[in-house]
């Protein structure tokens, strides 16, 4: 692919695309979408078939008409692989047609595949540099890659930094000790990791001698994505304050792309790709369709892509849509996601999110950072209980930490945990080197 040679100082990618005003962008999606339905009733045996039973026509006349149809999620995926034919009955084309195939992380259940023709590929790459030119890269920067290349989708995303010009450093998910190494030698200005990465990465950095700020020097932007920290603003100032770097939070599933949505310089909210994915937000126990900025599950339509395409893909994401003007002259809409559906607990009517407790830890400077949460049933009743860890060198006692976080989560959450406990550092042990998991869920009832 040809490289487009954009002027360093150009503010958009795609000028025409990113600033389309929002009736023209919903009429542009409408064009778009009726082509979607029509494309995955007429070549996806699984849309064919579910969609006749309930009587649906895939022609429709405005983009509200979407509401009718039914979702999928993960299990569809699961229960259409490999049926009739090696992608399934979700896959739009031949197999001869298919290039590159991700898959599903699989932390529930068997992975799913998720499948792209080339030019499915060709507009996944031209999103990776779009979103990477939001962010602030260039064809002079350094893109240091330390994603795993092995069946995730977050692997390719290295080849749309190439293509807006700048230099892919192919590292790939390897020991901390190489990724280091290749940190001081190659002097990167960019690198994408996950949150609780960039902090651990940080961390052992300083453990072996280096001092990020001056060693690390050039490093001026981390994008981070995998988990809900991202949008955190005390988990990414957390991240910031080591590397003297500036984060920015990126999303993306592997049954889309690698990054559908990314923040732009403003840092409010991820933009969505609108032109290739339409966003709807739901109730998570009735499907019904909220507005713009209720808080709900996120469901995606993907609205050009061929391989696999994916309508009204129910994520399990709990997340707002805000479909304002940004001040960066954007239009497309950002999406604010709060933390997964089934990690959401419900204490005294309140729905809480392991992301709310980490905003409060991150943002307590008597804290390492890390924290575990426990949420299980009493009598008949969910409540939560946080571990937290002392900061390093401070002699504060531990009774005067539990209450000063107690009192900061009943403020930020609106609920009181049950207890509090406090660790010396390192004491919880839960520092993974990549996704790290945090939360225990010991409730009978899930939501
Ligand atoms: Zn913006």
């Amino acid at each position: 692919m040809a490289l487009k040679n954009i002027p360093y100082d150009q503010k958009y990618y795609d000028p025409e695309i990113e600033t389309m005003p929002r009736p023209e962008l919903e009429k542009y999606q409408l064009k778009l979408l009726k082509d979607e339905l029509r494309f995955s009733y007429e070549h996806c045996p699984y849309y064919k078939r579910t969609w006749d039973e309930l009587g649906l026509s895939p022609d429709i006349e405005s983009l509200k008409d979407l509401e009718k149809f039914p979702f999928i999620d993960k299990s569809t995926e699961r229960a259409t692989q490999g049926v009739g034919s090696f992608f399934g009955e979700l896959c739009g084309c031949p197999e001869d047609d298919v290039v590159y195939m991700a898959t599903s992380s699989g932390s529930t259940g068997v992975p799913t595949m998720s499948p792209f023709n080339q030019d499915d590929f060709d507009q996944f790459m031209a999103a990776e540099s779009r979103l990477f030119w939001q962010a602030g890269m260039r064809p002079n920067d350094r893109y240091l890659h330390g994603m795993n290349f092995a069946l995730y989708v977050g692997g390719p995303c290295v080849i749309g930094a190439q293509n807006l010009g700048a230099l892919g450093i192919w590292v790939g998910a390897v020991p901390s000790d190489r990724l280091l190494w290749a940190m001081k030698h190659y002097q990167p200005t960019f690198m994408w990791s996950s949150p609780s990465y960039a902090w651990l990465l940080g961390q052992k950095a300083i453990e072996k001698g280096y001092d990020p700020k001056v060693d690390f020097a050039s490093l001026k932007t981390i994008i981070i994505s995998g988990e809900p920290g991202g949008s955190i603003q005390t988990t990414r100032k957390a991240i910031e304050d080591i590397w003297d770097a500036s984060v920015y939070d990126f999303f993306g599933l592997s049954d889309i792309y690698g990054a559908c949505a990314g923040m732009c310089e403003y840092k409010d909210g991820l933009h969505i790709i609108e032109d290739q994915i339409l966003v709807e937000t739901v109730d998570p126990a009735t499907g019904e369709v909220l507005e713009p900025g209720q808080k709900g599950e996120l469901v995606y339509t993907t609205l050009q892509k061929h391989a696999r395409p994916m309508i009204r893909f129910a994520t399990g994401d709990i997340g707002w849509v805000d479909n304002t003007p940004c001040k960066c002259g954007r239009t497309h809409a950002r999406i604010h996601i709060s933390g997964r559906k089934d990690q959401m607990f419900i204490v005294s009517a309140v729905n809480v999110f392991p992301s709310d407790i980490e905003y409060v830890v991150r943002a307590d400077a008597g804290l390492s950072g890390e924290y575990r949460i426990r949420a299980y049933d009493e009598n008949y009743t969910t409540k939560y209980e946080v571990s937290v860890e002392r900061v390093f060198g401070s002699d504060e006692p531990f009774d005067k930490i539990a209450e000063r976080v107690e009192n900061a989560l009943k403020t930020h959450t609106g609920v009181r945990p049950s207890r509090v406990l406090v660790y010396e550092t390192d004491g919880l042990g839960v520092s993974a080197e990549h996704k790290a998991s945090r939360f225990i869920d010991e409730r009978e009832h899930k939501n």
